[in-house]
């Protein structure tokens, strides 16, 4: 019997097939408790569900966990999993300590193929998407591997992929980690989706969610974002800033412009006033990062006196800036360095020893904030 994991289904889904068959629906309560509260691996664990109908659910689903190809642990608390696929395909998913939680990053695509100019994930290409169940069962492993050492709270779109070019995908898994009864039970104020600006999926997703928005911007003139950004061709800067000012937003949430810092290209003064005047009419806030460099790309970081000074301007005209360097960056898992090389991995197949708590010299040390 083909069997198929039962993470590509959301929680409705399985009710669905279960009523199809005559089992009470309720029962895909059950079973997601035992999955994604429980961290149940087999259907057998599921003693409250009857023999007969564990027989049942045996034949038809496996119950899919990802495998650890390897991990690395940053000087900072970071710790960059990469997970094989079964068909030997590879992603990555950062683990990000912050001051009494943590935040993961994970992917949704091998690959991607939107072709950003200053990101390392586009050399690899487009290789495939995720199911819903591998963009699940990063968070599910991870979580499990972070045991009782910490609280993870917040979810982050933005490693691997384009998420928006996996909508389907991402959606359904997205119903799984903000169900909050039996899935993973992340609140939509804590999940957030980057997106390089596919405009039309962008508008479908602020009438399918309510989780937060996050928009790289990186330029402020179409020729600059042309050049960095290809799909900028397709949904040029005003096209995608007005998808963005009609974004159903709930109560006193904002969209996050991301905006990476390179040296020469998007970092003047006349950029960060063109940038505060493009999103005056969209309840935003900003978040610089400066360029991650990487081998084979010519970008380099500006200096912390122009960085600090297009913050300045941002500030004064009224804006939240969050200026940040990347946490991970020794072990290229900061934003921008993911590229799923098994060779930069040394810790081959071994789980990652998670310290309970960080100290602040050590985030201090790598985590250097200018606001
Ligand atoms: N594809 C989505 C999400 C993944 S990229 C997107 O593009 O939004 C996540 C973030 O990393 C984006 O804001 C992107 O602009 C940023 N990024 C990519 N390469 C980077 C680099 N080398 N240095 C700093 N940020 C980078
Ligand atoms: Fe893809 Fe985002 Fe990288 Fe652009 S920045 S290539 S959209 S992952």
């Amino acid at each position: 019997m083909l069997q198929q994991d039962i993470l590509n289904l959301t929680r409705k889904q399985f009710a669905q097939w279960l009523n199809d068959r005559g089992i009470a629906p309720y029962r895909a309560d059950q079973v997601f408790k035992w999955i994604f509260l429980r961290q149940a691996d087999s259907f057998g664990e599921m003693t409250d569900i009857s023999k007969q109908v564990r027989g049942m659910l045996a034949d038809h689903f496996t119950i899919g966990r990802l495998k650890t190809a390897g991990t690395r642990r940053s000087s900072d608390g970071t710790v960059k999993y990469l997970f094989e696929l079964s068909d030997r395909e590879h992603i990555e998913s950062v683990l990000i300590p912050e001051d009494d939680h943590y935040t993961l990053c994970i992917s949704t695509q091998v690959g991607c193929a939107q072709g950003c100019a200053f990101c390392l994930t586009a050399g690899i290409g487009f290789k495939r998407n995720l199911t819903t169940a591998e963009i699940t069962a990063q968070i599910r492993d991870v979580k499990k591997d972070l045991g009782d050492k910490g609280k993870l709270t917040n979810i982050v779109l933005m490693g691997m992929g384009e998420p928006l070019a996996n909508y389907k995908n991402v959606i359904n898994s997205l119903a799984t980690i903000t169900d909050g009864d039996y899935g993973l039970q992340f609140s939509t104020r804590k999940v957030t989706l980057s997106t390089s600006g596919l405009v039309p999926m962008l508008e479908r997703l602020g009438h399918d969610t309510t989780i937060n928005l996050a928009v790289s911007l990186n330029a402020t003139e179409n020729r600059t974002r042309d050049i960095l950004m290809p799909i900028n061709r397709k949904f040029p800067i005003e096209s995608l800033l007005d998808a963005c000012r009609r974004y159903p937003l709930s109560n006193r949430r904002k969209i996050t412009f991301e905006y990476i810092l390179i040296k020469g290209v998007n970092d003047s003064v006349e950029d960060a006033k063109r940038l505060a005047r493009l999103l005056r009419p969209i309840k935003s806030k900003i978040n610089l990062i400066p360029f991650n460099e990487h081998q084979g790309c010519g970008f380099r970081r500006p200096a912390k006196e122009r960085i600090e000074l297009f913050r300045e301007i941002l500030q004064k005209q009224g804006y939240t800036v969050i200026t940040r360097l990347s946490k991970g960056a020794d072990i290229s898992a900061a934003c921008g360095q993911l590229a799923a090389n098994i060779k930069n991995y040394n810790e081959k197949g071994q789980s990652p020893v998670i310290q309970e708590g960080v100290s602040s010299a050590q985030r201090a040390d790598a985590d250097e904030r200018f606001q």
